[in-house]
């Protein structure tokens, strides 16, 4: 006979059940970050599916959103605000909804377990290191946000200690008792952040153990991450998303090996995109643009670090340096664009279609502003022939999309 084991409410059993089935966040209400918090990990595809068809479906058939096989913990990058209840206990999580609140996190479903015990750890350590939490009233105070990264292919971990003053006294002793209990950290940086701002780091970082990034590998590629560049917060379904990317842009390893396949990849940030595609096919040409200078820089050092020689990254605005290139004459084969939530613009997608290349492809963190751009596209004599959603974020309603755009007036034959 099997033995059944007895229930016992709110144990950390039934908890763990509960969150396999998709259950409850006892702060989600509050934190808001998870909108579809308590629902079937199924049931959460299925509607997100769905919002794609009804967006996107008059452009082209929305092919099935690609899922995650575990949906839990999979953020990368967890970032907690500090700050203190009524009795003067420390508390570290997210601001509650709408407010400067802040809602103490015991464990969050979507960051990466890790990184959330580093922070659980800094948070016991402050009394004995007489660190003060920062006070936004009144401005008294030091420690304002915790931010740590993991690598997940690498496990290299990045700690950065946001500061409102650039002094954290006990600083080598605070180094040694943090990496005592969590040797796994390979670097921990100082930021200050003394401004009366929603954002969480500052302009000044200083390194105060180890090399100041950290390493993640995608499409085997090995990719160095600074505190301050964006890189995709969810690395397994990111993979999925690029192969997608790469294999709408009719990248196929070792195949197009003749001639030179001119590639551009706006939005680049630290180059993954543009790095994984002149990887997977050595005859392209890429060319990344970009407008923050440190995720450029990044992007610099990753095609060295990967003996990358047919990449090329460029500072500036994707839409503005589009348009140099346009009115120079040049020409381009597979554009990758790659924009921020709000979408790109008409300058950018203009000069594109002036450029001529035989396939778009368009990775989108913002289904409303795709759909924007698609009907300019389309404007343009541009028509979106797949359309491929791809959840990034389990658990919250957002989502991202690949998407082929193929010109519908060109007689040109393919690379
Ligand atoms: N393709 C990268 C980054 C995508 S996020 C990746 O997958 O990791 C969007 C990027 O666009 C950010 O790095 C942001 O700094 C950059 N960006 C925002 N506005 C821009 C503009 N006008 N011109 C160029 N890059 C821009």
């Amino acid at each position: 006979m099997i033995k059944r084991e007895k229930k016992i409410p709110g144990s950390v059993k039934e908890k763990s059940e509960g969150i396999k089935a998709g259950g409850p966040c006892a702060v989600s209400k509050k934190c808001g970050g998870c909108q579809f918090s308590g629902m079937a990990y199924k049931k959460q595809l299925s509607l997100k599916q769905k919002q794609m068809e009804e967006l996107l479906g008059d452009f082209a058939p929305v092919e099935p959103v690609l899922g995650m096989k575990d949906p839990f913990y999979y953020r990368n990058k967890v970032h907690h605000v500090f700050g203190r209840d009524k009795k003067g206990n420390v508390l570290a999580g997210c601001y509650e909804a709408g407010s400067h609140r802040v809602v103490d996190i015991g464990e969050c479903l979507i960051e990466d377990r890790k990184s959330q015990e580093i922070i659980r750890s800094i948070k016991g350590m402050l009394r004995s290191f007489k660190i003060r939490i920062y006070d936004e009233d009144t401005g008294y105070g030091l420690l304002r946000h915790v931010l740590v990264r993991r690598g997940f292919s690498t496990g290299e971990i990045m700690v950065v200690l946001v500061l409102s003053s650039p002094i954290l006294p006990g600083k080598n002793n605070f180094v040694k008792a943090l990496l005592k209990e969590h040797p796994e950290i390979t670097t921990i940086i100082l930021n200050v952040n003394d401004e009366d701002t929603s954002m969480v780091l500052g302009k000044v970082s200083k390194t105060i153990y180890g090399p100041g990034f950290i390493r993640d590998t995608l499409c085997g590629c090995s990719f160095r991450i600074s505190p301050q560049s964006f890189y995709q917060v969810n690395p397994i379904q990111t993979e999925v998303l690029y192969e997608t990317a790469l294999q709408f842009a009719g990248l196929i390893p070792d195949q197009n090996k003749s001639g030179t396949i001119r590639v551009i990849d706006a939005y680049c940030g630290i180059g993954t995109i543009g790095l994984a595609a002149a990887k997977a096919a050595p005859a392209c040409s890429v060319t990344g643009i970009e407008l923050n200078p440190d995720a450029v820089r990044d992007a610099r050092l990753n095609a060295k670090e990967n003996g990358i020689r047919n990449a090329r990254f460029i500072v500036g605005d994707a839409g503005r340096y589009m348009e140099e290139l346009a009115d120079a004459g040049e020409r381009a084969d597979i554009i990758f664009m790659d924009p921020p939530r709000s979408g790109s613009t008409e300058q950018f997608i203009d000069a594109a279609c002036r450029m001529d290349p035989s396939r778009i492809v368009y990775i989108s963190c913002g289904p409303e502003s795709l759909k924007r751009d698609l009907k300019y596209f389309q404007k343009k004599g541009w028509k979106a022939v797949r359309i491929r959603p791809a959840d990034l974020f389990p658990l919250t309603e957002h989502i991202e999309t690949v998407c082929l755009l193929s010109n519908t007036q060109s007689k040109k034959k393919e690379f």
